[in-house]
């Protein structure tokens, strides 16, 4: 690195005075002590100096817990991280992250200053820049490809490394759409809402949301899928103990035998990426036992409506010549919606109606109108589920036949809870396992009340005034999806059109990191940019690759407003800014602010205060509703989002007929790239196998492992990778394989291990352990790179996508794993 330990930017008294407060609040972890006797700081010592403040800010990291912290800072530097408390007790939490946050602050290996590449890129060879000199490269070189090529040949990822409205997606989006460059859709963890929300429809702040997680305990019955609460999601973990508490049964279907499987009644060890046909099992039992309410059924879901078995179209009261009307504005879209009611058979008056008039709705039934043949949609799912017997379910998930029997009677019953994290949605075919979970719910009644959870366990959405994103103005509203993205730049074409991107924008983001595919965004985007630039707080694996890179704070160092984005629990917040920006690190929209008034621009971009851009935001219903302002919100802390417990409740859903649609009318793209859609093969719930990591596969022959990249409980995305205490805890990147497996390969416990595929291989300590299953190879991820031996986790995993969700099929992965040969 070209930056010279005297160019810290601190005066001498300044350097001493943090060199020493980092030592404290790491425990001098970098002299060799042990980290975590830091942690274990004394409160009462960290109180005990009167010049002491202690402030609230809000930990970020999209984890989805936004925990409330409170921050002691002392002489200017944070020495303590504590647990602050919401209104309601529930949902006081904080993490083992969270409580060494401030080794993050201090890390040695933040970035500090601007720099630009003084090597190649990936080399890690850095000079030192000013502020002036980076806005002005970097606004220089946009402007010769705006000339050139047109603005959209700027492309901007960013992700949720510090979930907020100020410095994160709000304002970039902003940025972005004004400047008219081309947003890269981040593609990760959307597979199964998208699946789920076309069912039940979406909030109306445009997102898929579950019930509030303080309901778990009204469950009798509450199914895992594929989610490890007490690592990946640890804050919720004590969610799930209140309902164990309160007398619920817990099923956990899971590949691994997690810790969540090990608190759980049943423990269904599934077949990686074969949980949807277990579902598609389920249905088919309840359908054929008539474990369902065929009056609830005919009331609350498309089950009657009669389908056009030429068009696939629900029939609707404009096929019988009656005109549509124009209905309320859609808050998501700001369009008037359309009134065409559906139309079924009642089999009261033997009568075609609107659905909403029949006095008995036949849910069965095959009928003709004017030549045309329809069949309700309900008897269409019966008929698709046909196939998936127990003996046939078996064989997919080799979870035996009389156990599917006892589950799907299990999901029968009354206020049984579904509840999944992202493990499902890491295969091709994750948005239909959300379809087919929403349908399993849906007729069952078990959906749209209190004890009756579907979903992730999160609040979607900010409610933020759409116009001052400027969202008119965006080339591509859904985004180029990162997936195709190395495709679009070797190409230079887009949806058919010349498209050429020349530099690349990371913020909040760390792609290289976290997306699959590693070795493709590497060698096949990043060397065709003419510039890659990185806002981030320390060097990771996106950094190292960059051409210039802007330091910017960390959570404590800046004023936030943090909204419910995918939040567990129903508070909008203010997040208080307890010490400067460490060295010359700015917040990201203080540099957007910077870059857009070098482009001409700045006077639509943020020409208003941080407050007054925050209560254009708010400029909505539901702000106006709960008294939303930067002002009112900074004196309250937090100001409690109403409704949110259970979503749907009263079974008022928000697809178009306002029923549970597991038929799908219109199945919908999440991006749209001008991709082919099979539309007709996506109107109900089916069984398809995962596009590579499926014994069938032809290369499984080759790689016979599915390689699973879990979340763990010390690190959020790429996030604490670097963080002594919990490297104390987890020192290395590690691999977990089957003792059986592990004997085959001749591999010990502790051995280092080349885990490899045709696309790339890393190299880790391999930790034998029987809750893996055989043939599954699990890598916990969040590690960096160059952490690993050699490689990395993340040039394994595969670019599949189903081209529904375009989401990123982590575990859709075939590898092979040998002992290490020690060479790089
Ligand atoms: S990392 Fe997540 S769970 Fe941990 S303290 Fe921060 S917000 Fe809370």
């Amino acid at each position: 690195m070209g930056v010279t330990k005297g160019e810290t930017g601190l005066t001498r008294r300044t350097f001493l005075k943090a060199a020493g407060a980092a030592s404290v609040a790491s425990g001098a972890t970098y002299l060799g002590k042990p980290a975590l006797g830091a942690l274990a700081l004394d409160p009462q010592a960290a109180y005990a100096d009167p010049v002491e403040e202690v402030v609230e800010c809000v930990c970020r990291p999209n984890c989805h817990a936004y925990c409330r912290h409170s921050v002691t800072v002392r002489d200017g530097l944070v020495v303590q991280s504590e647990m602050a408390h919401f209104p309601e007790e529930c949902y006081d939490r904080i993490c083992l992250r969270g409580v060494s946050s401030l080794q993050r602050i201090y890390d040695p290996d933040r970035i500090k200053y601007p720099m630009k590449r003084a090597g190649e890129r990936g080399e890690g060879k850095w000079e030192r820049i000013t502020w002036e000199e980076a806005i002005d490269l970097i606004a220089t070189k946009w402007k010769e490809i705006i000339d050139e090529y047109g603005p959209q040949a700027l492309a901007f990822h960013h992700s949720g490394g510090d979930v907020s409205l100020l410095n994160c997606w709000p304002t970039i989006t902003r940025f972005t759409n004004l400047l008219g460059g081309t947003y890269i859709d981040y593609n990760t963890d959307m597979g199964i809402d998208h699946g789920t929300s076309q069912v039940f429809g979406m909030n109306d702040w445009n997102g898929p949301s579950s019930n509030d997680p303080s309901d778990w305990k009204n469950s009798k019955t509450i199914f895992i899928w594929g989610y490890n609460v007490t690592e990946a999601n640890i804050q919720a973990w004590h969610f799930l103990a209140d309902a164990i508490e309160a007398g619920a049964k817990v099923v956990t279907v899971d590949p691994i035998y997690t810790k969540t499987a090990s608190k759980s009644d049943i423990f269904v060890p599934i077949r990686p990426g074969s949980d949807l046909a277990l579902i598609c099992g389920m249905i088919h039992i309840i359908i054929d036992e008539k474990l369902y309410d065929e009056d609830y059924l005919a009331a609350k879901t498309c089950a009657p409506f009669l389908v056009n078995q030429a068009t696939g179209k629900f029939m609707r009261a404009s096929d019988m010549g009656v005109a549509p009307t124009e209905g309320p504005v859609n808050p998501a879209t700001g369009q008037p919606t359309v009134i065409d009611p559906e139309i079924v058979w009642d089999a009261a008056t033997g009568e075609f109606v609107p659905a909403d008039q029949a006095q008995k709705p036949a849910v069965s039934g095959d009928r003709t109108y004017e030549g045309e043949k329809f069949r309700t949609a309900w008897d269409m799912l019966c008929n698709q589920m046909d196939e998936y017997t127990p003996e046939a379910v078996e064989a997919l998930t080799d979870i035996d036949a009389d156990t599917v029997v006892e589950l799907a009677h299990l999901e029968a019953g009354d206020l049984v809870s579904n509840i999944h994290g992202f493990g499902n949605g890491c295969y091709v075919n994750g948005c239909m396992f959300g379809h087919a979970l929403a349908t399993l719910a849906g007729i069952t009644g078990n959906v749209g009340k209190s004890g009756c959870s579907v979903g992730f366990p999160v609040h979607v959405g900010v409610g933020v005034n759409n116009q001052w994103l400027r969202m008119d103005l965006a080339k591509i509203p859904s985004g180029i999806p990162t997936l195709i993205l190395p495709e679009v730049v070797e190409t230079g074409k887009f949806m058919g059109e010349d498209f050429p991107i020349k530099a690349i924008h990371f913020s909040n983001s760390n792609a290289l990191s976290n997306t699959v595919n590693h070795n493709e965004l590497r060698e096949k985007v990043l060397p065709k940019m003419e510039l890659v630039v990185t806002q981030d707080v320390t060097f990771n694996d996106t950094v190292l690759w960059s051409d210039i890179v802007l330091p910017t704070p960390n959570y404590y160092e800046e004023e936030e407003i943090v909204a419910l984005f995918f939040a567990q629990h129903p508070y909008m917040q203010h997040s208080a800014k307890a010490v400067d920006p460490l060295f010359e690190a700015k917040p990201d929209s203080e540099i957007l602010r910077m870059l857009a008034d070098k482009l001409g621009f700045g006077d639509q971009f943020m020409p208003m205060t941080d407050e007054e851009a925050m209560d254009e935001l708010f400029d909505t219903p539901l702000g106006h509703e709960i008294g939303l302002t930067f002002a009112n919100l900074k004196e309250k802390g937090v100001i409690k989002v109403p409704g949110l417990d259970v979503m749907f409740e009263g079974q008022k859903f928000t697809t178009r007929s306002g029923r549970v649609e597991f038929y799908l009318e219109n199945p919908t793209a999440r991006n749209d790239y001008g991709q082919e859609l099979d539309i007709e093969g996506s109107h109900l719930p089916h069984w398809y196998e995962p596009a590579e990591a499926w014994p069938e596969n032809e290369l499984f022959k080759k790689y016979p492992f599915v390689v699973i990249t879990p979340k763990g409980r010390y690190r959020i995305h790429g996030q604490w990778f670097n963080v002594p205490a919990l490297r104390e805890l987890d020192p290395e990147p590690t691999t977990y394989l089957n003792p059986e497996d592990a004997a085959a390969k001749g591999i010990a416990d502790g051995d280092y291990v080349e885990v490899f595929n045709d696309r790339g291989s890393y190299v880790c300590k391999c930790i034998l352990s029987d809750a893996i299953r055989p043939g599954v190879i699990s890598t916990p991820k969040g590690w960096q790179r160059n952490q690993h031996k050699k490689g990395g986790y993340q040039e394994v995993t595969g670019g599949h996508f189903d081209p529904f969700s375009v989401n990123n099929s982590f575990y859709d992965t075939l590898a092979d794993v040998r002992l290490w040969d020690g060479k790089e």
